[in-house]
């Protein structure tokens, strides 16, 4: 079904794995403005297929891997590409977002999305080209890692240029958080790979010599490059990050009291100089290095044994560095290597273990790891990916651990999915967002908010006013950026400059002082997409898919496709039996404060839980109300 507008292909395809049938899924324009792309695309089909009734491993189970609009199109960070299904993890909707160049090579083939469904006759990778379909038994790649499954399947190719994903012996062996690797980049979340692992799916490569369409060529041109300069003069976009990548958080969050430490048991790490970025950059990086299109470049490569690799982001140095009491830079090195290539999720791996070790050290599992002793760690790895030993139970995440041992107080997940490196005991917002995210324990799908609270400005971190409101906004934003198959951290550049270079500055201090203040405009804001009208200088967002798809945009509409696909996500999740109740985080968070002697420092969850239905137009369940949506055309 082709479209009137330029940046899409025009094809969603339907692959039944089962029977190697092919054929296109419907989709149309009015869809298109409605849903843009993305995760939002992904979801709306899904919305439509899933009753409530099925599970990650099974036949029903579609696997919707699409693209925005702008990939392809040249627009800063647009190579990204997003898969969404059940997740063996939560047994709920989710999403899994990747940079690598699988999304731009899918569009080049002429297709802007496809849907896996059924289950493989046997093990199969899948080679397509335009328009063929080809499913070759895979018995060589099966029982490989990442590196080798890469290495041979360009061999099977034989092109230079193509695009392709591949799992690991983790998502083989259906851990539960194994993930998807394209190139060096990884949907790392949700356990995307267990779920292609039980469907018999080693990989899936594309090419093709199609071109994206795009509207207005010479203004898009113009407009990407006015884009790509101020991103490449922002503190956070230009400095921070091609400079030292997310691992610069680390000595940010210790300061702040925000970096997850001993199981979450604390917010500071004292050997956090060990584990820095800054040490990183001196000692180990070689280069910066970007996804395709990417001014930003925030991906770093390191040597590990005389190999060239990617090098760990924020939440690797995080999680396995202080939350499991190491400081010993060259093993997190070695360990997230040996992850990418078992094709397992560093959060949720580094996360389960740090449970098990402390399960251990309270005597509800003995089970022979310790904090701070490492030494026999990359073995359990190992075990995990290939489920052997303790591995098998470990394969299985912190939840269901908890469920079976106890220490569910100390489970640090929301929904299934374990959190990122960040402590919200420190920001509570941050916490509001990891236990409303529609995905579970995610930092960015909870709204990030924790840049708000210190890691960017400094508004008041223990306050619980106007963070529901502002989380809205944020997951709204992110929503529709990722929509538009780009990296959110183009949104970082959403913040001034100058409130970020003069953090004391008079306009700064107004701003963070006033932020707690705000929950009333931002809230009509989010609730009147119209007061929004317009294109917003610092957010080059909107008008770029205005000019390359032709599609008229402005930050209202933007924002309330974010809410569409927020709430429809949500609406999903209903279907699975999420409400309020589901909303929640360990008690370590909620209920102990982080300091003693600051009873603040804990994150008051129901009473923002309360704000945030309310402006999401939920009900005290946090079910979406009827009436919100028909507002949002979502039923
Ligand atoms: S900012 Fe980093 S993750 Fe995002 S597209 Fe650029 S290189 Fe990839």
């Amino acid at each position: 079904m082709s479209s009137k507008y330029a940046g899409y292909m025009g094809k969603v395809m339907m692959v039944d794995l089962s029977t190697e049938a092919i054929s296109e899924y419907p989709w149309s324009d009015e869809q298109r403005e409605l849903y843009l792309g993305g995760k939002i695309m992904a979801a709306r089909i899904l919305c439509d297929h899933l009753t409530g009734k099925e599970t990650a491993f099974s036949e029903e189970n579609w696997v919707v891997i699409s693209t925005g609009p702008l990939t392809g199109t040249g627009a800063p960070s647009s190579a990204r590409f997003n898969i969404s299904a059940l997740s063996p993890q939560t047994g709920i909707l989710a999403s899994s977002n990747c940079g690598g160049s699988f999304g731009f090579h899918l569009k080049k083939a002429g297709y802007d999305a496809l849907i896996l469904k059924g289950k493989c006759q046997g093990r199969k990778w899948l080679e397509i080209n335009e328009d063929q379909f080809i499913f070759h038994d895979c018995n060589d790649l099966w029982g490989t890692r990442v590196s080798q499954c890469q290495e041979m399947l360009t061999q099977l190719v034989g092109k230079k240029k193509f695009g392709k994903l591949c799992i690991g012996p983790a998502g083989e062996n259906l851990v539960k958080y194994a993930a998807v690797i394209s190139d060096e980049r990884a949907a790392g979340r949700t356990g995307m790979g267990a779920v292609l692992g039980w469907k018999g799916l080693k990989a899936i490569t594309v090419t093709g010599n199609k071109t994206v369409p795009i509207y207005d060529k010479e203004k898009t041109s113009a407009w990407c490059k006015k884009w790509f300069a101020y991103l490449q003069k922002h503190p956070l976009t230009g400095n921070q990050l091609p400079k030292v990548g997310t691992a610069g958080l680390v000595s940010s969050m210790q300061m702040r009291g925000l970096l997850s430490t001993k199981n979450y048991s604390a917010g500071q790490y004292e050997h956090f100089e060990d584990v820095s970025g800054e040490r990183l950059a001196e000692e180990f990086n070689i280069t910066n290095k970007g996804c395709l299109t990417c001014p930003i470049r925030c991906a770093r490569t390191v040597k590990v044994h005389g190999k060239t690799v990617k090098g760990p982001e924020l939440e690797t140095l995080g999680l396995l560095g202080g939350n499991i009491c190491n400081n010993d830079l060259q093993k997190i090195l070695d360990w997230n290597e040996q992850l990418d290539d078992l094709g397992m999720d560093t959060i949720s791996t580094a996360n389960t273990i740090a449970w098990a070790m402390e399960a251990n050290e309270k005597g509800l599992w003995d089970n022979g790891l310790h904090f701070g002793q490492l030494d026999e760690l990359s073995d359990v790895f190992e075990d995990i990916a290939h489920r052997r030993g303790i591995g098998n139970e470990l394969a299985e995440g912190s939840k269901r651990l908890s469920q079976k041992y106890g220490g569910k107080e100390f489970a640090m997940h929301s929904k299934g999915l374990e959190l990122a490196a960040y402590e919200p005991r420190r920001a509570v917002g941050q916490g509001l967002g990891y236990a409303v995210s529609n995905r579970g324990g995610c930092h960015l799908n909870g709204g990030y908010l924790v840049i708000l609270e210190g890691l960017g400005l400094n508004v008041d971190a223990q306050t619980p006013k106007a963070k529901a409101d502002f989380t809205m906004l944020f997951q709204d934003l992110m929503e529709t950026i990722s929509a538009s198959g780009q990296c959110l951290f183009t949104s970082y550049a959403f913040f001034p400059a100058f409130l970020l270079t003069k953090p004391n500055g008079i306009i700064t201090q107004t701003v963070n002082m006033a932020a707690p203040h705000v929950g009333g405009a931002v809230r009509l804001i989010n609730k009147c997409p119209r007061v929004a009208a317009l294109h917003l200088p610092v957010f080059h967002h909107t008008k770029m898919i205005k000019l390359a798809t032709g599609m008229y945009m402005d930050f209202g509409k933007y924002i309330q496709i974010g809410e569409r696909g927020y709430t429809m996500e949500r609406y999903i999740n209903c279907k699975f039996g999420i409400s309020s109740a589901n909303d929640k985080l360990p008690k370590r968070l909620t209920d102990v404060p982080q300091d003693p002697n600051e009873p603040k420092t804990k994150i008051p969850l129901e009473t923002m839980k309360k704000t945030y239905y309310a402006a999401r137009g939920w009900d005290k369940n946090g079910i979406p109300t009827e009436a919100t949506l028909r507002r949002l055309k979502i039923k």
